[in-house]
């Protein structure tokens, strides 16, 4: 087998991967980035862009649906899914591409095929290019898939995963879906605005059992208003095969008739059968692997970074601690923060929320004052009829300092990250009311949050008025 040599080699190529092989090359090392699969990994492939495609035609659909209320006429709105799904793909495909120049231009090698580490400074890839890495540092960024219930695992016909869910060629008329984290949520909202009948089957008390519970508690209003059907408490025990489709019977559940059920309840880390015990790297007890906050294992020189190593199983997070463990691979030493990671869920409404939740903030002894501003009291949202939703800041009543922000309705996914920046730097209340926003615009919503916050709203009645 032929023998290779890289200062940095980097085994997957997603959001956690390719940023790392591209910093690591950028700071003159050479570098190897090895990919079973396609380039941009569960992101660009089966996760954030494909859904966000789909989910962008679904928006334009409604913004059509609801243009007789700015006093527009459209007659007999219809629409083809099967070009849906092919415009998805060709946006994913457009960017793939458009990746690979980007490596390719910052002269990194790539090497298709399956890596496996055989020691703490070799990599046997199996494949179209198999052969054997040496190398100084090595970064493991295999990331997850998604995972099953034994009970009733994938058949990719009629009980799915979120992969086969993306690649359908028609819409279902009915769509049972086990799981109301973030990735049923969103395929719940996606889903019902083309008018396929939903039903969300949910383990715990409520849908995004994570997020701030005025969050969750206003999804599943807004959900229930649109006629998605959601069950809490609620667990699935088996998903009966049937001629036309599947029914889903459990425990505190009518059984639900579907044409197919979206098991969407977690996801399994790639980190078996990558030789992880050959190098003596340590597993956590989730399942995780096991590193510091320069994203090192306890095996020095071997880095893990994205979904295999951390709870926060997003894109950017990947990304942000793939530059993070490049840096350190090349000798620099910089560390991993998780204060302010912001989250944006896109459903519709839009959710954003970074640092504390108001639970956590209590939970960590804060004396709290939350300024919570609804978007129906602000004009740029009543020119845009989308008066859904609210901004919410949580603030240290003792020092003023930001603690966390939650936003749910239009744009949240934009909003968020005024309050990632202000969190991230320590930022106090008055940091964000001596700032002008600009009027009319929906971030106005932050600075009349943060005015609520200190007492003194002005597009607001004072308190017990
Ligand atoms: C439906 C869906 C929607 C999502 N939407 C969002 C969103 O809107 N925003 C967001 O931030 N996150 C979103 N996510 C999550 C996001 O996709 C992941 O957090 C992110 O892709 C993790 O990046 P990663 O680099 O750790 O792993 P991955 O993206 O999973 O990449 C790992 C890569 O490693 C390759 N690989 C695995 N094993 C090997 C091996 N032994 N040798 C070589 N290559 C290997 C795989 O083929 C893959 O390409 C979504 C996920 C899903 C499923």
């Amino acid at each position: 087998m032929e023998r290779k040599k890289f200062d940095v080699v980097v085994i997957g190529g997603g959001p956690g991967g390719y940023p790392a092989a591209i910093r690591a090359a950028q700071l003159g090392k050479s570098v190897a980035l090895i990919e079973a699969n396609e380039l941009g990994g569960t992101c660009l492939n089966r996760g954030c862009i494909p859904s966000k495609a789909l989910i962008a035609c679904a928006e334009r659909l409604k913004q059509i649906r609801e243009a007789a209320e700015f006093g527009i006429t459209v007659k007999d709105i219809s629409f083809d899914y099967a070009f849906m799904v092919q415009r998805k793909d060709q946006i994913v495909t457009r960017i793939r591409k458009s990746l690979e120049g980007l490596i390719s231009a910052n002269g990194i090698k790539v090497i298709k095929g399956y890596g496996k580490l055989l020691s703490h400074k070799e990599v046997e890839v199996s494949g179209n290019d198999s052969c054997l890495i040496e190398a100084d540092k090595i970064i493991i960024a295999t990331g997850s898939e998604p995972r099953d219930i034994p009970a009733f695992p994938f058949d990719h016909e009629k009980i799915l995963d979120s992969t086969d869910l993306l690649n359908l060629k028609t819409l279902p008329k009915k769509l049972a879906i086990i799981g109301g984290g973030v990735i049923g949520c969103e395929f719940a909202s996606l889903f019902n605005t083309l008018g396929v009948e939903v039903t969300i089957i949910e383990m715990l008390p409520s849908i995004l059992p994570m997020e701030c519970e005025s969050v969750s508690s206003y999804l599943t209003k807004s959900f229930k208003k649109r006629g998605i059907a959601i069950y809490t408490h609620a667990t699935a025990d088996r998903i009966d095969r049937q001629a036309n489709g599947v029914k889903v019977v459990g425990n505190n559940l009518s059984p639900v008739d579907a044409d197919i059920a979206l098991v969407a309840v977690g996801r399994s880390m790639n980190i078996r059968n990558i030789g992880l015990e050959k190098a003596g790297i340590h597993i956590h007890k989730n399942n995780l692997i096991e590193v510091n906050e320069y994203m090192e294992t306890n095996v020095p020189g071997i880095y893990a970074i994205g979904d295999l190593s951390s709870i926060w199983w997003l894109a950017h997070v990947a990304t942000h601690q793939g530059l993070v463990a490049a840096d350190n691979a090349c000798g620099h030493k910089t560390r991993m923060n998780y204060t302010a990671v912001p989250s944006v869920i896109f459903t519709d409404p839009e959710i954003g929320t970074v640092g504390l939740s108001i639970k956590r903030a209590k939970e960590q002894g804060y004396d709290i004052s939350i300024g919570q501003f609804p978007f129906q009291a602000l004009g740029k949202s009543q020119a845009m009829n989308q008066t859904e939703g609210f901004a919410q800041i949580i603030v240290d009543k003792k020092r003023g300092q930001v603690l966390g922000a939650q936003v749910i309705g239009h744009e949240a996914s934009a909003l968020i990250a005024e309050l990632a920046l202000a969190i991230n730097n320590e930022l106090t209340i008055e940091c964000i009311t001596e700032t002008i926003h600009a009027h009319p615009t929906i971030a106005e919503s932050w600075l009349e949050a943060a005015l609520l916050a200190e007492g003194l709203p002005v597009h607001f009645p004072p308190k017990g008025k």
